[in-house]
């Protein structure tokens, strides 16, 4: 009921397949459904049901403005991008160095070579052609990354890491001839979580705010 007041529902139906459809390789169905769950904890803590049983607002609600704060970028309802709020919340990162040890790839743009390799020549050695799209490269030694510190969990090469290092957890892709940066939707990165749970917790009172208007 609460996420029909921000989008109509057939259209977020619409959105939500395409999304979980074209997001399946960073984000699989199992892994979203344990993501939602680990937001879902932190946000009947945050925003208790109980509070607003009065005005109808059920779990149901909760669980519906978090599958939103997934897909959707704030900006297209005139709020903060999630570049913005991730970069304003670096604390949200445990430094579990979980994606250095996980990452199926480090992506590295053709176009980032040359940065690279100046501020650390030593890189050169470590990275090869990208196998999934000709003409960039990737890291070559991953799971886990050979510059992780395995005591520390900090970045060996901090200053000249690739730039998908820099965004995660948001990760940059494709869709309609456009790029967007998506959350890499992992129950276990406290940083993706936060930024969920954050979106959420924004959307869920802007809902509020027009059911009370009504
Ligand atoms: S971005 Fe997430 S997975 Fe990576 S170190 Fe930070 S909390 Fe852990
Ligand atoms: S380059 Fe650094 S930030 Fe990137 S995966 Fe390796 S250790 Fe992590």
């Amino acid at each position: 009921m609460l996420r029909d007041l921000l989008i109509e529902k057939d259209f977020f139906e619409e959105i939500r397949k395409k999304a979980l459809e074209s997001d399946e390789e960073e984000n699989s169905l199992d892994e979203i459904d344990l993501f939602e769950k680990a937001v879902f904890k932190r946000l009947k803590k945050k925003r208790s049901v109980k509070k607003y049983k009065k005005l109808g607002v059920t779990k149901s609600d909760l669980k519906e403005i978090i599958e939103l704060a997934d897909i959707v970028g704030l900006d297209v309802l005139g709020g903060p991008s999630n570049l913005d709020i991730a970069k304003d919340h670096q604390e949200w990162c445990t430094i579990c160095g979980r994606c250095c040890r996980e990452s199926e790839s480090i992506f590295i743009h053709k176009d980032e070579l040359n940065v690279l390799f100046t501020f650390n020549p030593d890189l050169k050695e470590g990275i090869i052609p990208n196998k999934q799209y000709p003409g960039h490269y990737e890291l070559k030694d991953i799971r886990p990354c050979k510059y992780i510190d395995p005591e520390t969990n900090r970045c060996g090469i901090y200053d000249s890491r690739p730039q998908v290092c820099r965004s995660y957890p948001l990760v940059l892709v494709e869709s309609g001839g456009k790029s967007k940066n998506i959350i890499n939707l992992r129950h276990s990165c406290n940083y993706s979580v936060q930024l969920v749970l954050e979106k959420s917790i924004i959307l869920f009172d802007e809902a509020l705010r027009r059911l009370e208007k009504n």
